[in-house]
């Protein structure tokens, strides 16, 4: 007999966009196939575990039946595209990012007919015909030699070198971490809300490896602005151009992110706009980028309302005075509404008559659901990544350790007076990264069983990276570690300065300093 063996599947959600059919499909799969949980991810997908390889067929196709896929979910292609949640329907700009995010994923997706021929026996076969729109060179591989004709006009036969990921926002919302992607684009439009074109970020990745210093993270460069009607060919243009000089030799070098460092920006820009046949413009100006939940009760502006609810690491699940499953059936169920699952593993209900109101808040009042307000602000902006029992790459816990910690961190807070303060922590179970840890203000990254290295200097709006600070932290001595930190934080912040930027400003060699003399004393 076969052995029992388990999947993970992710859905392909582009800014988050889940109808409400695909919701309650997946609800009824995690309850009969899966771990009776959904889990919303970092991407604003969900992923369903411990799906049996025999009920796979069964699985796949009701998502695709329900207006779902996980085609480009997974793989060495474009994940998930995303964008801003938020369904603000009174800022143009904010339907715009929706927009292209979709048709960005579009362009992206395999054309092989393989996918609905294996899950819906054939139901759906896709063709792939060559674009003709774009001049693209020709498909070489890292030696100069011509790949073979492929059914896939953008990916070619070998697909890309790694995993690429794309994310569309608008000026000052960075509710999806836009440094972090391999390719960000910032909807531009003018005073009448016309859409202009799109400032171009690239070369933000997370992964690394530890005690391999040729890997790191990095944050995303301005490319430059272009004109809306160039914008699927420059798309096109910066995969090509990864595709095709991406490193293929060494896998953990092969995110776009070293090309880009290698290369230099000048160098990348300039063959991008060899692949496209035009220049970039220089960026256009924008407001300073701002980290939003969204949590909460909203208008939207066409007097509808919107819902953010907290998901705990991003797991839907119900357990005792806490029935986040039950909430979300029972909302999505009674009022057909649609949702968009957040880059911060939260979840937004929207278009919600005002009159459904009282109703719906009353289902999260039964099933214990909090509001923004009364969740510690330290677990609000917090994510942790899945890592053990579920990912076989995790080198410890992370989903089940994070709540524990962020109490214990909360206790020395308010045991050192610093009551009101929060600062954005993540926390991953391996160097990979999910979770952005990278990013934080206080980033934890497993490094062995209950272990992990800490990362400090991130800004509270993820427009700046973290340093490595403390290469492995047993877990066991956080407060002996975090205690003569937050005490220098204490006695030397300024006036609204935050965490991250305490410590950036600062500077690691004071830190250290500091915690040598408190050692002392
Ligand atoms: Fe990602 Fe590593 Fe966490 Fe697994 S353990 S989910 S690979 S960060």
């Amino acid at each position: 007999q076969e052995k029992a063996y388990q999947f993970m599947l992710r859905t392909r959600t582009p800014g988050g966009f889940v109808p409400p059919q695909l919701y309650l499909t997946l609800d009824r799969l995690a309850d009969e196939y899966g771990s009776q949980t959904l889990r919303a991810t970092t991407r604003q997908a969900f992923q369903l575990h411990g799906i049996l390889k025999k009920d796979l067929k069964t699985v796949m196709a009701s998502i695709i039946k329900s207006m779902g896929s996980t085609l480009g979910a997974c793989g060495d292609l474009n994940r998930n595209v995303m964008a801003p949640p938020a369904p603000f329907r009174d800022k143009p700009a904010y339907d715009l990012a929706w927009h292209y995010a979709n048709t960005v994923a579009d362009l992206l997706t395999p054309q092989t007919g393989a996918y609905y021929e294996i899950w819906l026996d054939g139901e759906k076969v896709v063709s792939g015909e060559e674009d003709p729109t774009v001049k693209l060179s020709r498909q070489t591989d890292n030696h100069g030699t011509l790949m073979a004709d492929s059914l896939e006009p953008i990916y070619g036969t070998y697909y890309m070198p790694r995993k690429f990921k794309i994310a569309v926002t608008v000026p000052g919302d960075n509710s999806i971490d836009l440094l972090t992607q391999d390719l960000g684009l910032v909807v531009i439009t003018n005073k009448k809300g016309e859409l202009q074109g799109f400032n171009v970020y690239a070369g933000g990745g997370m992964g690394r490896t530890h005690n391999k210093e040729e890997t790191f993270p990095r944050i995303a460069d301005a490319i430059g602005f272009v004109e809306h009607g160039d914008i699927y060919d420059v798309v096109k243009a910066i995969v090509a151009t990864q595709r095709d000089n991406g490193n293929r030799e060494t896998r953990r070098l092969a995110r776009m992110k070293y090309l880009i460092e290698n290369w230099g920006v000048a160098k990348f820009r300039q063959v991008v706009e060899g692949y496209w046949g035009k220049t970039f413009q220089p960026s256009k100006a924008m407001p300073p980028f701002k980290y939003h939940d969204y949590l909460g009760w909203h208008d939207q502006g066409d007097g509808k309302l919107f819902v953010g609810l907290p998901v705990r690491n991003g797991r839907v699940l119900d357990r005792e005075g806490f029935q986040l499953k039950t909430a979300l059936r029972e909302i999505i169920q009674g009022f057909d509404r649609p949702m968009r699952v957040t880059a911060n593993q939260n979840v937004l209900i929207y278009d919600i008559e005002p009159g459904d109101r009282e109703a719906i808040q009353g289902i999260l009042d039964r099933c214990g659901i909090p509001g923004p307000g009364d969740i510690d602000t330290l677990e609000r902006y917090a994510m942790a990544c899945p890592a053990l029992p579920t990912c076989g790459l995790a080198i410890t816990e992370s989903e089940r350790a994070i709540p524990g910690i962020l109490e214990r961190i909360r206790v020395l807070l308010d045991r050192l007076e610093l009551k009101n303060e929060h600062f954005v922590i993540r926390m991953t179970g391996c160097p990979n990264g999910c979770a952005r840890p990278y990013m934080a203000e206080l980033g934890f990254v497993g490094t062995a069983p209950e272990s992990y290295q800490l990362w400090l200097g991130g800004s509270p709006h993820q427009t700046r990276l973290a340093q490595p600070f403390i290469d492995r932290m047993p877990i066991d001595t956080l407060e002996t570690t975090l205690e003569p930190l937050f005490l220098a934080f204490k006695l030397d912040h300024k006036r609204h300065e935050s965490f991250g930027d305490f410590c950036h400003r600062l500077g690691f060699e004071e830190l250290r300093q500091f915690m040598a003399l408190y050692a002392e004393n």
